[in-house]
């Protein structure tokens, strides 16, 4: 039997109208019915459709009181990701905290570029470089079993999210704490290794685009793994290519996912290393977002 005083009065359904009354001019009609289906799920384990034929269902106190910080906390914008502790990506569920980027479905795009290319081939070795919570090299040694995936993040943080994410999708990853900005650091000690690919979603964000960035993500999300110096937008695709010259084994291909506004620059950077058949590729916005290239 419930205690006494974990006893609620509110429903399911004066639930969801509390939710549309205090967050649908933030958020739109769409989105919030989103919020209420996602947060039922996790903490009450309903179907959408549940949520409908028992709108008369009473929550308890203390979910009440859940469900009200919960609101809240998406009244200041914080990512739904974040107050539930984790997303899906590639149909993988991972953890994420702000220590990490939560995965972009542009990302889940070059994934499926990336296992397309290998699908059918045996022991290549993957490095991902700035990994965060580890949808990358995750879904990739999900799908690509048979590959040796390595994985590179310059934060410890977020690589204890990655090193979970992995455990829970029962991956074995090696995870390594390294700036790619300081290859001779030592320790980068992937730095004597030949990689068949070598991917990367680095910070590619200019300050001047700041201003276009809605609040969930500016105030929100990692700056760290959002933004680069106006000055130098490719610092980091610099620094990834002349590593990759190295270490990319023969027709070994490098795979980016780029600033939108940056493609032709991107693509002409690459040019200048030892790489060719560089192709440009738009995500499901209609933006470039996608580069690959092979080691001559
Ligand atoms: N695509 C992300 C965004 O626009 C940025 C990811 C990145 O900087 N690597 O928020």
């Amino acid at each position: 039997m419930q205690p006494l005083d974990d006893k609620g009065f509110m429903t399911l359904k004066d639930l969801k109208n509390l939710f549309h009354k205090d967050l649908d001019a933030i958020h739109g009609k769409a989105e919030v019915q989103s919020f209420v289906n996602l947060v039922l799920e996790y903490h009450l384990d309903l179907k959408p459709i549940d949520i409908v034929l028992s709108g008369e269902t009473t929550i308890s106190k203390s979910k009440e009181l859940l469900f009200i910080s919960i609101i809240d906390r998406l009244k200041k914008e914080e990512p739904i990701q974040y107050i539930l502790g984790e997303t899906e990506f590639y149909g993988l569920k991972l953890t994420v905290n702000p220590s990490t980027l939560i995965p972009r479905p542009e990302t889940e795009e070059l994934v499926g570029w990336i296992i397309a290319d290998h699908k059918h081939l045996d022991k290549i070795s993957i490095l991902d470089i700035g990994t965060g919570s580890g949808c990358i090299a995750i879904t990739l040694a999900k799908h690509l079993p048979n590959a040796r995936v390595y994985a590179l993040d310059v934060s410890k943080d977020a690589l204890d999210v990655a090193a979970k994410n992995a455990r829970l999708n029962q991956v074995d990853i090696e995870f390594i704490e390294a700036s790619i900005l300081e290859s001779t650091s030592s320790k980068l000690d992937v730095s004597s290794m030949k990689f068949d690919v070598i991917v990367s979603n680095p910070p590619y964000v200019r300050k001047l685009e700041s201003s276009a960035i809605k609040n969930n993500v500016l105030n929100h999300e990692p700056h760290l793994a959002l933004f680069v110096e106006n000055d130098d937008p490719l610092v980091f695709y610099k620094a990834i290519s002349n590593f990759a010259v190295h270490n990319l084994k023969p027709k070994g291909s490098i795979y980016f996912e780029i600033n939108q506004y940056l493609g032709v620059e991107t693509k002409q950077l690459l040019s200048q290393f030892e790489f060719k058949n560089i192709e440009l590729r738009k995500d499901i916005f209609g933006k470039y977002r996608m580069l690959k290239a092979i080691k001559s």
